[in-house]
């Protein structure tokens, strides 16, 4: 990747909980990880490496140790990409970490304590409070989405019926990427509102789990804020800017285990591991700079994941650690997964006016409603004024629309309310009047009742108009109008110091870590030596230092080989297995599906390149569906079936009970002479012969030839038992199109009839 201008890396910070209760109690030990937050370093001792060997040393943007604070976590390094999404970026956090390390901690935290709030509710207090303190002309629209990845499919969490919803499908838009198609996202007016839109989809995450922990550890929950932002720009016109932020809670980062399972529990684990290892693809590839060819499409995650890793977005990834000893394999694993982030380039760039803003439709609905209301408000003017005087000057609807709302809308009902009492007034005078007939007198009345009642009506349009107008215009969020901001000048005064003071720390350690580098580089050239005898003393030094640094590298390199020798074997594994799975279900195909049958279902199949998997093509070609497919009203839930003349012949006169109302023919029974001649086996002396083998011309007069109307069409055709079934099919024409489907006969006993059922 070549660095350009605009480019910027992904900020990696590593977080150690504090040993818990149990580990405690497991032994002295204490925690292998040990952290210096000036310089931003973790160092990992090796529980069972001898005391000799060097332990092993992360840089980082930033460490937080056990007693750090949420919130200092949050003002670091959460903070400024958030001001960046308010300003229009994209940005993306992730906690990467193993089960049980604090990815959950540091993202939602406990709500309800302020000290414990996590990154997510801190976000939102950001959000709302960025915008109830910027200027009036800005306009915002705030949306908030969540999902999550379970199996390697996509679910909303907001989707009322979440647990039996169909997976989403992911889509790609040039504009604006890789995005989940109709996935339900929610306008926020408040804090309130955004919270109560997290709770409800935390409590859908964890109404569908049997263990709650488990399926946390296994399933990749985002939430998802958009903040759109328009303001004038110098030239007179709105802007409108998007910044889009990805709050993303990974799956635990220990791999699945797969020994020793089989079938549906394999493939689950493999999917499982699947996004995870596809991320671990993604951002060796990316660090790397080498390869080309980076893997996205090989998994949901890193497909939704693509602009927060090396495209159009600012990245922070939180990784977790513990710091027991019997986890240090999965802390270095997760130690060098963070390590590897850190020099993956972004290139983020602001999103302004993009085509797909949402708050543009807004404001376009917005003014179209007021321009509606505004015409309501100037007829019902207009109305009034040439009641009053005849003369009435064009110019005026210009005029109005240039008034406030608020003016106009109390116009309005001023107007109506005077129109009521001059109506009131008039009938009055019309009872009143003492030389109308009492006919002239009634027809008066009834017409300014008619008339009262036309006003009540426009009244109401009005307001429903109104209504409309009004929620449509409360969600989009005025700068410091809309939300109030409780916070005093102090405290106000006190965020400000605070935020500057991590800013602060920020820099002191970028600095460090600077001067730390520099200090290696340059030591050599500093130093000038007296004697022969110093020179050697310092050169020694020197490569004892660096020795010691060719030996820690040494055992890193066997680290990571040994590494990817286990996940290589691993990967073997799976792979044999599933091989294994693929033949057993060849041999199916092969010996139980005829070749026909599979033919044809291979050449049903297509493969759809937006969801990577191979697809049944359907029955019927596109466009001839809605022509053949629309005539089964029948199977349509909620229609009666239809009914067949007998049925409703049957209902008329109640006949038989238990027919009545079924759908049913009457066929006569075909009455034709019985088949058989009786055969007088004793004149012929063969008592054996069986009469249905023998075939021989000589029996061939005394056997006659069956008339059974379903081998014999014809038949059919003259007997009764078709003027009833013709009947039956112009009764319903629904059933001669196809509803024919079962055709069963019930000979009954006793009766002379046969019933056929139409299902
Ligand atoms: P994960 O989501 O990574 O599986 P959790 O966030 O559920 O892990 O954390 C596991 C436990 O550790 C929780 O009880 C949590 O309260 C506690 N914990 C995690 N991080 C911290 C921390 N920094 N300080 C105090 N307790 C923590
Ligand atoms: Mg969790």
């Amino acid at each position: 990747m070549s660095k350009n201008k605009s480019s910027e890396s992904v900020k990696v910070v590593v977080r150690c909980r504090p040993l818990s209760r149990k580990e405690e109690s497991n032994g002295p030990a204490g925690g292998i990880v040990q952290m210096d937050l000036r310089l931003g370093q973790v160092i990992l001792r090796n529980p069972r490496a001898p005391p000799s060997e060097p332990q092993k040393t992360f840089t980082f943007d930033a460490v937080y140790d056990a007693n750090s604070k949420q919130r200092e976590l949050y003002d670091e390094s959460v903070r400024p990409l958030i001001d960046s999404v308010l300003g229009g970026f994209n940005g993306t956090i992730f906690a990467y970490g193993q089960t049980g390390t604090g990815k959950t901690y540091t993202m939602q935290g406990a709500w309800l304590d302020p000290e414990r709030r996590g990154v997510i509710p801190n976000a939102f207090d950001h959000i709302f409070t960025h915008i109830s303190r910027s200027q009036s002309d800005k306009q915002y629209l705030v949306r908030a989405s969540y999902l999550e990845i379970y199996r390697e499919e996509v679910r909303d969490l907001l989707d009322p019926n979440h647990g039996n919803a169909r997976a989403l499908e992911l889509r790609e838009n040039p504009d604006t990427g890789v995005y989940v198609q109709d996935l339900t996202s929610c306008v926020c007016k408040s804090i309130k509102e955004i919270e109560e839109v997290m709770n409800v989809g935390n409590q859908a995450r964890a109404v569908g789990a049997t263990d709650m922990n488990e399926h946390s550890s296994r399933s990749h929950a985002l939430f998802l804020i958009t903040v759109e932002c328009s303001q004038p720009g110098p030239d007179g016109r709105k802007h409108i800017r998007v910044g889009r932020l990805n709050l993303v809670d990974l799956a635990g980062s220990e791999r699945q285990a797969k020994t020793g399972v089989q079938g549906e529990r394999l493939k689950e684990a493999a999917k499982i591991n699947l996004s995870l290892s596809a991320l671990g693809n993604v951002i060796s590839a990316l660090a790397d700079g080498r390869s080309g060819h980076v893997p996205y499409r090989d998994s949901k995650l890193t497909r939704l994941l693509q602009d927060s890793l090396g495209g159009n977005a600012k990245t922070v990834m939180v990784a977790t650690l513990g710091p027991a000893p019997q986890h240090y394999d999965e802390t270095l694993t997760t130690l060098r997964y963070a390590n590897r982030a850190k020099n993956i380039q972004n290139q983020p760039r602001v999103n302004e006016d993009p085509k797909d803003a949402l708050l543009r439709e807004f404001q376009r609905e917005i003014a179209r409603l007021r321009a509606q209301l505004n015409h309501r408000k100037w007829r019902s003017k207009q109305k009034s004024e040439q009641v009053e005087d005849e003369s009435w000057d064009g110019d005026q609807e210009k005029e109005i629309e240039a008034e406030e709302d608020e003016e106009v809308e109390k116009e309005g009902e001023d107007y109506m309310k005077l129109e009521e009492q001059r109506l009131e007034r008039e009938k009055e005078a019309i009872r009143g009047d003492q030389d109308l007939i009492p006919d002239e007198k009634q027809k008066l009345l009834g017409e300014k009742e008619r008339m009262m009642v036309d006003l009540r009506k426009e009244q109401e349009a009005t307001e429903q108009l109104t209504a409309k107008y009004k929620a449509m215009e409360s969600k989009l969020l005025v700068g410091g109008k809309n939300i109030i901001d409780h916070t005093n000048e102090q405290q106000k005064m006190l965020e400000i110091k605070r935020q500057e003071i991590a800013e602060q720390t920020r820099k002191e350690r970028e600095i460090q870590q600077q001067v730390l580098i520099q200090d290696e580089e340059t030591l050599e050239l500093r130093e000038t030596f007296t004697s022969l005898q110093q020179e050697v003393e310092a050169k020694t030094k020197k490569l004892k230092k660096l020795y010691a640094k060719l030996q820690a590298i040494k055992v890193e390199i066997k680290d990571v080989n040994d590494e990817h020798v286990r996940s290589r074997q691993e990967l073997e594994q799976t792979q044999n297995e599933l091989t294994r799975e693929l033949k057993f279900k060849y041999l199916i195909i092969e010996n139980f599906i005829p070749p026909e049958e599979k033919n044809k279902i291979m050449n049903r199949l297509v493969f759809d390149p937006e969801e990577d998997q191979w697809k049944f093509q359907s029955l019927v070609p596109a466009e001839s569906k809605s022509s053949q497919m629309k005539i089964r009203p029948a199977s349509a839930v909620g229609y009666k079936r239809p009914i067949s003349q007998y049925a409703r012949v049957a209902i008329a006169m109640g006949g038989h009970s238990r027919y009545r109302a079924e759908n049913i023919m009457f066929l006569e029974l075909d009455m034709t002479p019985p088949n058989t001649a009786s055969v007088d086996c004793s004149k012929h002396g063969e008592p054996n012969q069986s009469p249905s083998v023998d075939s021989s011309p000589t029996k061939e007069k005394g056997v006659r030839k069956s008339q059974s109307w379903c081998q014999t069409p014809k038949s059919m055709t003259s007997s009764p038992s078709n003027v009833s079934l013709a009947a039956c099919h112009t009764a319903t024409p629904a059933a001669a199109h196809g509803r024919l489907t079962d055709f069963s006969v019930r000979p009954t006993a006793g009766t002379q009839t046969h019933h056929h059922h139409l299902c």
